[in-house]
Parts: C-alpha cells; structure tokens; sequence
C-alpha cells in the first residue's frame, strides 16, 4: 500500500506521520515551533522533521502540508498569512516541498485539511456534505459539497471565523469588528470568563470544573457561548445545510459541560447534525496525507491520459 507523508503547520508546533491508503499511522513526528519566529524558521523545523520520518520510510512516495493561512491549492502558495506567521505569506510550499524531498507534493489550509482528515476517518466518515469549525485560538473553518471542498475564488472559503456575528462588537485582529472568532473560539471563552468573574482562567478545563461546582457567573459565560455557537451552527445550516457540523479544536476537550447546552440552544432539528471532531489534533495531519494520496492518483491519472494520447496518434498516424 502506497506510503505517504502528512504534515500540519501550527501556532506552537509542527506534527506529521506516516501513513497508507487505509489511515494507518507507521510513525510520528513533531517539532515545537513559535510561528511567529517566522518563515526560515518554520521552513528548518519542517525540513527537520520530514528528514526524520523519511529515514525511517523511505519509499514515501508523496507528502501533503496543512498550514495556517490562504493557501492557493493549485500551486500550493501561501496567498495570504497574517502577522502571526512572519514571511510566510508569498512561500511556494508545494514547490519547496518537491525540490527539497524530491517527491510530488501539495498543500492547503489547515482547516481544509482538518476537515478531510475527518471526512476521510473521523466523525465525517461516510458522508458528502459537511461544514467543520475549530475553535482553537481563533476559529478556523471549511466546507465540503458533494465530498469537495469549497475553496473559494480567493482559497478563503469556509472562513466561518471571520463572518460577523455582532455588528460594530469586538475589534478583530483581521481589522473588522464583531468577528465570529471574538466569541465562539477558545480564546474568547477564557476571556469571557475573566471578565465575568474578574479571576484569570488558563484552561478551559478550569472553566468546565468552576461550572460543574456550579459557579453562577461562569455557567453565565458558558450559557453566551454556547448560545453564540448555536447562532453561528444556525447560519451555517441556513447557507450550507450540511449533513453535518463538526466541531473541533481545543475547546472539544471540555465539552461534557457545555455540549447540551449547545444541543438545547441549537433545536432539535439542528442538534442531532452537530458532531464533535473525532480525530484530535490528527485530523490536519490525517487531511494532508490524504491531499499527498489525492495527488499520486492525479498524476497516475495524467500520466495515462498522456499515453492513451499517444497510442491514440500511434494508431492514426502508424
Ligand atoms: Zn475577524
């Protein structure tokens, strides 16, 4: 079974594995990493790591990289990256990764590639139609159609963290106010909470344990989230109506406290398609060895369009 190379590009770290045709992970590697050292930086850690696994599976034929960011999925250039990622904006990851490896390549965005991940074995098993969020320090987000994903025109489709939930609300750092990341992603929770209680939280799980105790001010905080989550799952059904919503990210960890109070915001028509990702933080490395295996069948496909061209003028011209 063909092997290839899955690798996801993170705030904090870079992970990847190996992996075949069925999901089965071979290795495991990873790098901690401050995006926001900057471009040489990630590119060394990245090189790094995929010598490692490379080492110990050399017939790798393929290698597929998720990474924050507007990824053009043809080229596999990073079109847009904000200030967060330092130079990481114009980097042609794709082509990088060929000259580097010597292997085919591809790349996208991480949510993208979260969202095949999950869709290829995780909660998204066996459906066409799906929209995924991962609520994280923002909020990332994807859509798949008919088992495609909606890229965009400008590969920013899917940006579900950027659409507006309050207008004129909380500045973003994407420069709009009122941004779906400002309420709904791990972050916001841990802020909503400190300014409800005036007591610093660094985990959601402390969160979830000040509620189960049945602190009021936080179960407040946890009632506007999830009430916001349901708003944005609401929206998403309007314009997408997938089969289902899968929702990922750090703040899945703790959901025990707060997922039936999304359930009971959401309705029951809508609860009952709103599932919790399955595949932890693999999902984007799971996704991009799915995007290198996509790959290796697009050019075995050209390759034989090529030659059943040229058979073709063989039997007319012989
Ligand atoms: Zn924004």
């Amino acid at each position: 079974m063909r092997q290839v190379i899955g690798v996801d590009i993170g705030g904090t770290g870079i992970k990847g594995l190996v992996t075949d045709g069925a999901g089965t992970i071979l290795a495991e590697a990873e790098r901690e990493t401050e995006a926001r050292l900057g471009r040489d930086t990630i590119l060394a850690q990245l090189h790094s790591l995929v010598e490692e696994l490379l080492a110990g599976h050399p017939s790798v034929e393929a290698l597929g990289i998720a990474s924050a960011g507007r990824i053009n999925a043809n080229s596999g250039e990073v079109v847009y990256a904000t200030g967060n990622l330092p130079g990481w904006q114009g980097v042609q990851l794709t082509q990088w990764a060929e000259a580097a490896f010597g292997r085919p390549a591809a790349a996208d965005n991480d949510a993208n590639a979260a969202l095949l991940g999950e869709a290829w074995l995780g909660a998204g098993r066996g459906w066409q139609s799906l929209v995924m969020l991962t609520l994280g320090t923002g909020v990332g987000g994807a859509n798949l159609a008919a088992g495609q994903l909606l890229r965009g025109a400008a590969w920013s489709g899917g940006d579900w963290g950027h659409s507006v939930l309050v207008p004129d609300g909380r500045p973003c750092n994407c420069g709009k106010r009122g941004c779906v990341e400002q309420y709904v992603s791990g972050r916001a929770l841990l802020r909503l909470a400190r300014e409800e209680t005036g007591r610093a939280y660094a985990h959601g799980r402390e969160i979830m344990e000040a509620a189960e105790r049945g602190d009021a001010a936080v179960l407040g905080v946890l009632m506007r989230f999830t009430a916001d989550l349901a708003q944005v799952t609401a929206n998403i059904g309007a314009a997408i109506d997938p089969e289902l919503i899968i929702i990922g990210g750090g703040v899945i960890q703790s959901r025990a406290v707060w997922w039936p109070l999304l359930a009971a915001k959401a309705g029951a028509e809508l609860a009952g398609r709103i599932v919790p990702a399955a595949l932890g933080n693999r999902a984007g490395c799971f996704g991009a060895a799915r995007l290198a295996l996509e790959r290796l069948i697009r050019d075995a496909d050209s390759s034989k369009e090529n030659h059943n061209c040229c058979g073709k003028e063989e039997r007319e011209y012989g």
